[in-house]
């Protein structure tokens, strides 16, 4: 099984022809509210490509936390340990102009009450074959899973996300860092991926960069790095590319695949998102990346 310790937000989507400025006011095209957060994407994406998946985290008492609880039950989530805390679900109020381009405000609400482990997460974790992290809760709680993980064994995999500067002891219980090329180039100061990379083996033992449109570089101690080209697509939405990505490598790995086939897996579910639209909506399943990645 894989264990997510993360975020849930939803995502309030305003389609705009021109972002508006300070003090302005625009006139949308349109409105769409849709199930996010890194750690909810991943647990999707990872249930979509064949993994059993626990999500550890919290919504809010409210309408949103509502939905965002039945979209991972939809996707065969287990959410027996998504908690129902007081006050608001994480939201991100995203503006999305006719270029493409995109502003954020994310708001953690319920996210920021998950400050370390309940009773019954550290077995839940101990359970797995892995553990997914991203950066989009308290860094008490994302510490907290790093090391329970690592005291049972269990595989930790951090996403960096949104860029922060790690702590030591967090780099020190992460197994696999899956930074963009950006958050790599944020955590190291160097924009080469392969410098950045090399630069990144010095805390922690496997790396893989993603590249966007460019693929995937993946390093470990002692053998040379390997560079795995992205299919070619023609992408329409990007959102959630790295996190499908994830998701489908945990589960990949997990079944016992070795690295460079289980990062090809990975590419063909990443490739394939970003051909459709959204986050949640847009994760192929395991009989679609088979399918894809056979082609
Ligand atoms: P993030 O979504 O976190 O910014 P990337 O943009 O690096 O991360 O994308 C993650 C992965 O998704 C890439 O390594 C690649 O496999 C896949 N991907 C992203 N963009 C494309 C694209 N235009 N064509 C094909 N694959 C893509």
């Amino acid at each position: 099984a894989i264990a997510v310790l993360g975020s849930t937000n939803m995502d309030l989507v305003a389609y705009v022809p021109k972002a508006p400025r300070l003090g302005e006011t625009v006139t949308g095209r349109a409105f769409r509210t849709v199930p996010g957060g890194k750690g909810a994407n991943q647990a999707v994406a990872a249930a979509r490509s064949g993994g059993e998946v626990v999500m550890i985290g919290a919504v809010g008492a409210d309408e949103f936390g509502v939905r965002l609880r039945s979209a991972l039950t939809a996707a065969r989530v287990d959410t027996a340990a998504l908690r129902t805390v007081e006050g608001a679900s994480g939201t991100a109020h995203i503006t999305v102009d006719d270029e493409g381009g995109n502003s954020i405000i994310v708001i953690p609400g319920a996210n920021a009450a998950v400050t370390g482990l309940e009773t019954g997460d550290e077995a839940r974790i101990a359970a797995a074959g892995s553990l997914l992290l991203q950066l989009e809760l308290p860094l008490s709680a994302v510490l907290a899973g790093a090391r329970a993980a690592r005291a049972h064994g269990v595989r930790t995999v951090l996403t960096p996300a949104p860029a922060q500067p790690l702590p030591a002891d967090l780099l020190a219980a992460t197994d696999l860092l899956v930074p963009n090329e950006h958050e790599a180039a944020a955590l190291t100061g160097l924009t080469d991926p392969l410098q950045a990379a090399e630069a990144l083996l010095a805390e922690v033992p496997e790396v893989v960069i993603t590249l966007g449109a460019a693929g995937a570089l993946y390093a470990a101690r002692g053998s040379e790095p390997l560079t795995v080209p992205a299919p070619r697509v023609r992408a329409m939405d990007t959102t959630a590319a790295g996190d499908t990505f994830v998701g489908a490598l945990a589960v990949a790995l997990g079944e016992g695949r070795p690295m460079p086939e289980a990062l090809r897996w990975a590419s063909a579910a990443a490739a394939l998102s970003v051909q459709r639209p959204g986050a949640q909506d847009s994760m192929p399943t395991r009989a679609e990346t088979d399918a894809f990645a056979a082609a």
